[in-house]
């Protein structure tokens, strides 16, 4: 997945052209805002990565092709109202929260919250859940990324077996730091910014 967040739609023009097809944004409204001209491009997916919040989840449920940073049973609700109503399937996957950062969002893998929201997933027929995602801590050390990514690998096991009705073949981790050491570990999906498009500006 190329991350394009920040970036200007020419970014995301070029890598298009250059025959990526699978991009990643972060914010509901920056991608609300270059939307419109990227319509032509029909043969790409765009995905949220980015901590959504539930009143931004009908917009979102029409902008982008999948969430892949569900966190909460009420997230996963109001996901489930606004894809019925588009009349689509939204796929999803949970974000799991494995490192100690105040700032980072994402299901507890200990909590009840997580086994409650994956009891329910059939019932929530219009989401689609493929699978695991997380960020790795932010420090230098690969050891501990390298963890992080074996937890994420086991704890999807483990919810395989509990869950067996579901399908969690999808693990998004990796970026661009650490994106060897994820496919290592199993990650069948790397999201990269900074390794395809270069230092990001800051934000206003
Ligand atoms: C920005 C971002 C990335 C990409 O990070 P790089 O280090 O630039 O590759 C990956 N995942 C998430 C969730 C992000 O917000």
């Amino acid at each position: 997945m190329a991350v394009s967040k920040v970036h200007p739609v020419e970014a995301i023009f070029e890598a298009a052209e250059a025959g990526v097809s699978l991009f990643g944004e972060n914010r509901v409204q920056e991608f609300e805002r270059k939307r419109p001209e990227l319509v032509h491009l029909n043969q790409i997916e765009v995905h949220l990565i980015g901590h959504l919040q539930a009143n931004k989840s009908a917009k979102a449920a029409e902008l982008f092709s999948a969430i892949d940073t569900l966190d909460s049973l009420r997230l996963a609700e109001r996901l489930n109202d606004a894809a019925q109503k588009l009349n689509r399937s939204l796929p999803v996957l949970l974000e799991i929260k494995l490192s100690p950062e105040a700032t980072k969002t994402g299901l507890d893998p200990a909590g009840h919250e997580l086994d409650e929201l994956l009891d329910r997933m059939p019932d929530l027929s219009h989401l689609y859940v493929r699978g695991l995602m997380t960020i790795a801590p932010l420090d230098e050390n690969p050891d501990s990324a390298r963890n992080c990514f074996r937890q994420l690998r086991r704890l999807r096991d483990e919810l395989a077996a509990r869950h067996s009705r579901l399908n969690l073949s999808q693990l998004s981790m990796g970026m661009s730091g650490d994106f060897e050491i994820a496919i290592e570990e199993g990650s069948t999906m790397v999201r990269i910014g900074t390794a395809l498009f270069g230092k990001r500006e800051v934000r206003p």
